[in-house]
């Protein structure tokens, strides 16, 4: 029951609780499934923002949506701790509606109040290409909120593309139609055959952190360095992730990387304090965050 999750969650460092998901006993994850059930009309998630900026200028240029989940008695559960039992249950469809939804509105709310045009990254599971009519709810919260289809990104991993290779790519073509903006997030992790760069209308790649970590040793630079060039011979927008130092960026600077995001910059942050974020930094973001 929730006692005995909390009882155990705190006796678990942070990285273990990361990382255990897969062993959480069959009653913990029950306790789990059956709050993460009642937590959307509890109102207990909220987004994050991380934003995403352009290399060569420092102008914040996107921010990605990361969802948060606060329990009224457990506090914060990390998405690596629920997403994987929201996936298995269904629930990650009505509560990625709620992502969605919830990401376009302060996209929306946020170019009324005059800031610059940001486009905003929300992720999307495997799950969520399996249900009836997914373009069809994307549009539809499209209308509803009344954003322009051109500022919104739909992140994807690699491995989620192979699960359903040819389902896929008819949807994926749906939403580049619509103008929607695709990423592979997490790209270069995903055990996955190279052609789908080929086949599917991909914009961007987003270079996985475990490669921008040691960016500038050697087989890791090579990968990075291979990425970037692998992105831009077939037209697309390449993004660090987890740019987390001044050598990491100077490296992505020189080869060229279009977009960065990581620590370095900001951690993912509520609404109103990437508000205050944005107006302390506005253009040249390094002023604030290159300390
Ligand atoms: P992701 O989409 O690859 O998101 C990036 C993750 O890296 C985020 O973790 C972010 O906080 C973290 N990060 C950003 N910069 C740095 C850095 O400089 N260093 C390090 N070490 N980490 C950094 P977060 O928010 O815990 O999310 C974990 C994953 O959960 C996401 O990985 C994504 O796969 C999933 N996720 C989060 N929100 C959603 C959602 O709304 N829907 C779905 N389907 N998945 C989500
Ligand atoms: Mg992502
Ligand atoms: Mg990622
Ligand atoms: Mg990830």
């Amino acid at each position: 029951d929730a006692a005995m999750y909390s009882a155990k969650e705190k006796g678990r460092n942070r990285y273990n609780l990361y990382s255990s998901t897969m062993s959480l006993h069959a009653a913990e994850r029950l306790a789990v499934e059956q709050e993460l059930r009642k937590a959307l009309e509890r109102n207990e998630f909220c987004l994050h923002y991380q934003p995403q900026l352009d290399c060569k200028t420092n102008q914040v240029v996107g921010v990605e949506a990361l969802l948060r989940w606060r329990h009224p008695e457990w506090g914060m559960v990390s998405p690596a701790e629920f997403i994987p039992l929201a996936e298995e249950t269904g629930l990650i469809v009505p509560i990625g509606e709620w992502v969605l939804r919830t990401a376009c509105q302060q996209n929306k709310a946020w170019a009324e109040a005059g800031y610059p045009s940001l486009r905003i990254a929300v992720n999307l599971s495997a799950r969520q290409f399996q249900q009836e009519n997914l373009v069809g709810m994307i549009k539809q919260v499209l209308q509803e909120t009344q954003m322009q289809p051109q500022f919104l990104e739909l992140e994807i991993t690699e491995s989620a593309v192979m699960q359903n290779a040819t389902r896929f790519i008819g949807i994926l073509h749906e939403l580049k139609n619509l103008g929607i903006w695709l990423s592979i997030d997490d790209f270069g992790t995903g055990y996955s055959s190279l052609s789908y760069l080929r086949d599917f209308p991909i914009n961007r790649l987003k270079i996985d952190r475990s490669f921008v970590n040691d960016i500038t040793e050697n087989e890791d630079a090579v990968i990075a360095k291979s990425i970037i060039a692998m992105a831009h011979s077939l037209q697309m927008n390449v993004l660090a992730e987890g740019v987390e130092n001044e050598v990491q960026l100077a490296f992505l600077r020189e080869q060229q990387c279009d977009e960065m995001q990581g620590y370095y910059c900001s951690k993912p942050l509520p609404a109103e304090q990437l508000e205050e974020w944005m107006q302390q930094s506005g253009t040249t973001a390094h002023a604030v965050w290159g300390k």
